[in-house]
């Protein structure tokens, strides 16, 4: 659980690297095989196994470059440059356990077993652009970049559920990079309708969501919910433990005051927590929409929008790529749809 604490200078010698080439573009969510041939040369399979079973962890599944959409900008990295390694039996466990899924944790436990952060660097305090990126791109290397899901049909009249593919290769065209000239956090958001208002330039400093902050919201709505639902009435969870991790664009998107009382470190420079919550309180539509469109338009991430036509009805409706139980599961199973 430690390997987070390891140092990224004199590490593994990874087998693509971040300015991509020809053969392994930048980001690209293949699956790799590890050559494993020399190492375990033998004559009986006992031989083999021995050597197989001697073989570091670092060759049996090796590590692989990939640079962050942040860029590394907001951890105060060089670059975004991070090693990544396919999921294997502990990564496994993380994903059968229960009680961290409920948590809304498990995407942190996943990220220690499976990324080397440079050294104290937490999981948690990832951007969420980059967390989901990293998400799609451990699937990617893990079990490959064609990945099946299966979507209900948008008309109301058909409803009829067919199973889609999506090559995840495609999400590497659509990361919006950080934009360096933006600084560091916190950034000046400008209020119009206040500023309007009071002849006054009002504006909130804000700052982006870490998937701590996400963990925190779902984890109090989740609690609120809990509360208001009578006994024996708690919905059990699904098997999959990602489900509530949908939640985290709209998270981001949303402007619910829990939210921007994550987003905003202060109010034109004055950060006393009360008046700061009274303040969000009182805010307008449109500034809270300025806030948000800013957010939009910066935060650094991927674009999982995708339209998918129905087979049924050809109705084509938009979607964000789902994460289904299939996503770190995947079954050669035949189509549904
Ligand atoms: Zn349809």
């Amino acid at each position: 659980m430690s390997d987070q604490e390891i140092s990224l200078t004199g590490g593994p010698i990874p087998v693509k690297g971040p300015k991509g080439d020809k053969e392994h573009p930048i980001n690209e969510m293949n699956a790799h095989v590890a050559d494993l041939t020399a190492a375990t040369d033998s004559s009986s399979p006992e031989e083999f196994l021995r050597k197989l079973l001697s073989t570091p962890d670092e060759q049996l599944i090796p590590w692989e470059e990939c640079v962050l959409p942040s860029r590394g900008i907001y951890y105060g990295w060089p670059d975004g440059t991070i090693f990544v390694r396919a999921m294997g039996q502990a990564a496994e466990k993380v994903l059968a356990t229960q009680r961290l899924a409920q948590s809304g944790q498990s995407i942190d436990y996943l990220f220690r077993e499976c990324v080397r952060f440079p050294a104290g660097f937490q999981p948690e305090d990832l951007l969420i652009g980059d967390r989901v990126f990293l998400l799609y791109f451990l699937r990617g290397i893990t079990h490959g970049n064609m990945y099946e899901f299966a979507v209900t049909c948008g008309n109301e009249e058909c409803g009829k559920t067919s199973t889609h593919s999506y090559d995840l290769n495609e999400l590497a065209g659509t990361i919006q990079w950080a934009d360096p000239s933006l600084g560091v956090e916190p950034f000046r958001v400008d209020l119009p309708y206040l500023s309007k208002a009071t002849g006054k330039e009002v504006y909130v400093s804000i700052r982006m969501l870490r998937g701590g902050d996400v963990n925190d919201i779902l984890n109090r709505r989740k609690t609120r919910k809990k509360m208001f639902a009578r006994p024996g009435g708690i919905k059990t969870r699904g098997r999959n433990p990602f489900e509530n991790r949908q939640s985290d664009s709209q998270a981001v998107d949303d402007s619910l005051s829990e939210n921007l009382e994550k987003l905003i470190v202060n109010v034109m420079g004055v950060s006393d927590p009360l008046m700061m919550r009274q303040f969000i309180s009182k805010m307008h539509a449109q500034d809270t929409a300025t806030v948000r469109e800013w957010l939009k338009d910066h935060t650094p991430g991927i674009d999982t929008t995708i339209t998918v036509t129905c087979p049924e009805c050809s109705n084509e409706f938009t979607i964000e790529l789902p994460i289904t139980e299939g996503f770190f599961r995947p079954t050669k199973s035949g189509r549904t749809g």
